[in-house]
């Protein structure tokens, strides 16, 4: 693909702006480890200011499933800007909204009919837990207002959305008393492919039948624990609390911000469970990670009880944004034509393959894959700094958390990029392990 930001230039100035001025995702202002400056992006490649360009293992966060610079996500947005770009969504719509919705309603599980595009993927978390408050107030249950989750979990940085978070390692301990206080249970046991067993579920069916009347709703990852662990449980557990939430008459909100789109082999985690929610939220790949957008989206009976007693209380400014509902139209055709399916089982072979050599060594605890995801669990911390400058020197981009070195490539991956993935990332966990 050709390559037309290669005049854009980075100086020693702007290094220093940054550094002085502009906080990154989760970083200290004062003494912050290196950030590398991106000119540009092309297929699976990032194009660093001085020269070199990286093998993206991150997709932009899980987002960029496609690749960078694709030519159809860019057409649909060079052309939707020369429409317009964005027109406020109250009392008004639009044909790039309907026709996303029109898609998401189309292929998302059955249950699901009424969609709330929101900004960003904590949002569309907001959006779910006030749906489920709504929906009980609606129905005359006031008293159900609190939610049911699983530790290991993670939902996104805002207040609301935070307060799912795993209390451990998320952010309670800085913002206790800020945070509403829900229920958690045990992280989900076992493994993807081991079964379940009622040990692995009692301490949930006795949470959900102490608490049940108190509920709005289960909130949880299907499948996979992305951001809290990097994790993958077995489907019968999700079946199970599916069961209870049933069985309790509790709503059950999926979390697919991370996994939808067939990040895990299926287009949406929840189907390896063949369980449909209440409510489900999408974000990242929703737009092949060229804009900020998500969605909330919840069954018929949801919106119709709110709807009867009133609004949804929740509209923000940029809300269907045509220019991000357009593109996500365009992503959303490419993961319709379903070469998706071959290529992430594909990469779930080779990232089974390649980072296999992981798991003699001394410094490693696990090695796990699912779908497009490859999860190397070290015994300790890694050292960021260190790190970071190794993986860049192999000419690779993958950025680790705590004892997680993971990788979730764009779907495009070709195998001998792959390979040179997994070759840095097992020559750069030996060297650092010693
Ligand atoms: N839910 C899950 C499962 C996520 O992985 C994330 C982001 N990592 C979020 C919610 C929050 O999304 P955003 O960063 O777009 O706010």
């Amino acid at each position: 693909m050709s390559t037309p930001h290669g005049t854009e230039t980075f100086t020693e100035a702007d290094v220093l702006f940054d550094r002085d001025h502009i906080w990154h995702p989760y970083s200290s202002t004062v003494g912050a480890g290196p950030t590398f400056a991106v000119t540009g992006a092309d297929g699976v490649r990032l194009h660093l200011a001085d020269g070199r360009q990286l093998i993206d293992g991150m997709a932009s966060w899980w987002s960029a499933i496609h690749g960078y610079n694709h030519p159809d996500l860019n057409r649909a947005l060079v052309e939707q800007a020369s429409r317009m770009a964005h027109v406020m969504f109250g009392g008004l719509t639009h044909k790039p909204a309907v026709e996303l919705c029109r898609r998401l309603v189309d292929m998302s599980p059955a249950s699901l009919h009424t969609v709330f595009l929101a900004d960003s993927g904590s949002v569309a978390v907001e959006v779910a837990l006030k749906m489920a408050i709504q929906y009980w107030q609606s129905l005359g249950h006031d008293r159900r207002r609190r939610f049911l989750t699983v530790r290991g979990g993670y939902h996104g940085d805002t207040l609301g959305a935070m307060a799912v978070c795993d209390p451990d390692n998320g952010m309670h301990t800085l913002f206790r008393g800020v945070l509403t206080e829900h229920i958690f249970v045990d992280r989900p046991l076992p493994g993807f492919s081991q079964a379940c067993q009622s040990i692995h579920t009692e301490q949930l069916a006795a949470a959900m039948q102490e608490n049940h009347r108190e509920l709005a709703g289960v909130i949880l990852e299907p499948v996979l624990q992305g951001a809290g662990g990097m994790r993958f449980y077995s489907p019968d557990y999700l079946r199970e609390v599916h069961r209870l939430c049933r069985k309790y008459n509790v709503l059950l909100l999926l979390d697919e911000i991370a996994t939808g789109f067939g990040r895990t082999g299926k287009l949406f985690a929840c189907q390896h469970a063949d369980v449909e929610p209440d409510i489900m939220m999408v974000g990242k790949a929703l737009t092949g990670g060229y804009m900020s957008l998500a969605a909330t989206l919840c069954t018929r009976e949801v919106s119709d009880a709110i709807g009867q007693k009133g609004a949804f209380m929740h509209g923000p400014t940029f809300m269907a944004n045509p220019l991000a509902c357009r593109v996500a139209c365009a992503s959303l055709d490419i993961v319709a034509s379903g070469a998706w399916k071959n290529d992430v089982a594909r990469i779930e072979r080779r990232l089974t393959e390649g980072l296999a050599p992981c798991r003699s060594l001394a410094s490693v605890k696990d090695v796990r894959v699912l779908g497009a995801v490859g999860v190397v669990e070290l015994q300790q911390p890694v050292n960021m700094q260190e790190i970071a400058l190794r993986f860049v020197d192999e000419g690779i981009w993958v950025r680790p958390f705590g004892k997680l070195v993971y990788v979730m490539p764009p779907y495009v991956i070709c195998d001998q990029d792959l390979q040179t993935l997994c070759q840095g990332i097992v020559r750069t966990v030996s060297a650092t392990g010693q």
